[in-house]
């Protein structure tokens, strides 16, 4: 077991066992591929980790006992991260401990609700937060035989993305069956955006309970520094103009069509893009970072092209603030975590006009949504933020106070917080009216009935 010391590096345990905290409820968070203590930016590594580590972090500092499981990926990985002390990564072993690509992943999931039960024997989890399908469907193994009150939230809906795939993998039909099941049996989905409501609605099932939390970000870290600073930093010159990219190599990202808008932009001598993310060409998302690489290289595009690399959240403040613009070129983003945080650094962005993209960024006032894979229009969507001054700087202002006034990890920390009480309360109320269920564990009811009012 692992310790974070003050100044956030870990630490060896200076006491061995998770410290008992008798007036606090335990929750557990299930992100089966998305490791909350992982690298971000790599391949597998992206906004779910965030939302789960952040979410749990933030959900502790409100009163809860949170643990977030996900599968072991790598030997040498601590079974256990402690992040603070009442927030801590289980790592489960299911499957072997390589990474597994996810549309091979779920053949492992009956191995990690195995690993998964022997946690839940030991701290009767009231409620289990789901996260993407391969998760929904552990939690509703776990609800087959134990008395827990299910959330979920998609991260990423199956129904949207076989619309644009002509062969639909073996494991499409299984995935759109328990995205059917869990909006149908849960407790409460959270959909991240309205448009991920309407998606569901209508793609998926009218029947459900789903409310909209959206996404957060970290407001006390992503902020404005002046720009200069940022750039002498970073080493780009002041009189560049920059686009950024910020994200995974995938190709539903849609970067291709970035560095196609770049390159029709081509006459502009001061036009610098700078792409961050993404691990080393031997990883598994190599291959994408590798075809960009080309299309760049074809394009004649080197010499004004920086790719970067994975960026840290502690350095990615200075990449959003040296920019002009930040792209989100995504093919579908159910919320797209990058948006709020350029947003949040006063970053005006340019994304297509898909998902939850549609709520975070409000086009004219802090930033422009235009078509996905549209390459023209991504390049004069680009071309109006540079070439006016003076209104990217009102874009600016009111991309900075959208994400103070709705996107903080405390306040959606703060609404999931009060969701999860009123569905315990909802089954407290139920139960005491038809008495326990066979399978309840005893102390579980207790702890709830003590504990409840002590969290905010
Ligand atoms: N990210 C990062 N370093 C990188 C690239 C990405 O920390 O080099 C983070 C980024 O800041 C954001 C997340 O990865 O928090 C990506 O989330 P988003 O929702 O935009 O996309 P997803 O990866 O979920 O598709």
């Amino acid at each position: 077991m692992v310790f974070l010391k003050e100044n956030g590096a870990f630490n060896p345990a200076p006491y061995v066992t998770r410290p008992t905290m008798p007036n606090r409820q335990a929750i557990a968070l299930i992100s089966e591929h998305g490791d909350p203590a992982a690298d971000i930016g790599k391949e597998e590594a992206g906004g779910q980790n965030v939302y789960v580590r952040q979410v749990g972090e933030s959900l502790a500092k409100l009163g809860w006992q949170v643990d977030m499981f996900t599968r072991k990926t790598r030997e040498d990985d601590e079974t256990i991260v402690q992040h603070s002390p009442h927030c801590r990564t289980i790592r489960l072993i299911a499957g072997p401990q390589e990474f597994v690509p996810r549309d091979r992943l779920f053949e492992f999931m009956p191995a990690f609700v195995e690993a998964f039960q022997t946690y839940q024997a030991k701290y009767h989890y009231p409620l289990i937060h789901t996260n993407y399908w391969m998760s929904a469907w552990v939690g509703l193994e776990v609800k087959k035989t134990h008395n827990v009150q299910l959330i979920h939230t998609y991260h990423s809906l199956g129904a949207i993305k076989y619309q644009a795939v002509p062969n639909r993998p073996p494991i499409a039909s299984t995935r759109l069956d328990v995205e059917q099941q869990i909006l149908e049996q849960s407790n409460c989905i959270v959909a991240t955006s309205p448009q991920e409501q309407e998606a569901l609605r209508t793609l998926v099932s009218h029947l459900g309970h789903i409310e909209v939390i959206p996404c957060g970000t970290d407001i006390e870290n992503f902020q404005a520094i002046p720009k200069s600073e940022a750039r002498s930093q970073l080493g780009f010159k002041p009189d560049e103009q920059i686009a950024l990219y910020v994200g995974r190599f995938d190709p539903r990202k849609g970067i291709e069509t970035l560095v196609r808008a770049c390159a029709q932009l081509k006459e502009n001598p001061d036009l610098r893009l700078v792409i961050v993310g993404g691990s080393d060409p031997t990883q598994p998302d190599g291959q994408e970072r590798l075809r960009i690489a080309a299309i760049v290289e074809g394009l004649g595009l080197s010499e004004q092209t920086t790719f970067s690399g994975r960026v840290g959240h502690d350095r990615l403040p200075l990449y959003y603030t040296a920019a002009d613009v930040c792209v989100i070129p995504s093919h579908y983003e159910p919320f797209g975590l990058v948006a709020i945080e350029a947003m949040a650094c006063g970053t005006p962005v340019v994304a297509s006009a898909v998902g939850g993209l549609k709520f975070s960024i409000v086009p004219e006032e802090t930033g422009l949504l235009v078509s996905p894979q549209n390459v023209g229009a991504f390049a004069d969507a680009i071309e109006r933020i540079l070439s006016d001054e003076l209104w990217a700087k009102k874009l600016k202002k009111q991309a900075s106070e959208r994400v103070q006034r709705n996107f903080s990890w405390s306040g959606v920390a703060a609404q999931l917080s009060d969701l999860y009480r009123r569905v315990l309360a909802q089954s407290i109320a139920h139960e005491m009216l038809v008495g326990e269920r066979p399978t309840d564990p005893a102390p579980t009811m207790t702890l709830h009935t003590k504990t409840l009012t002590q969290v905010s």
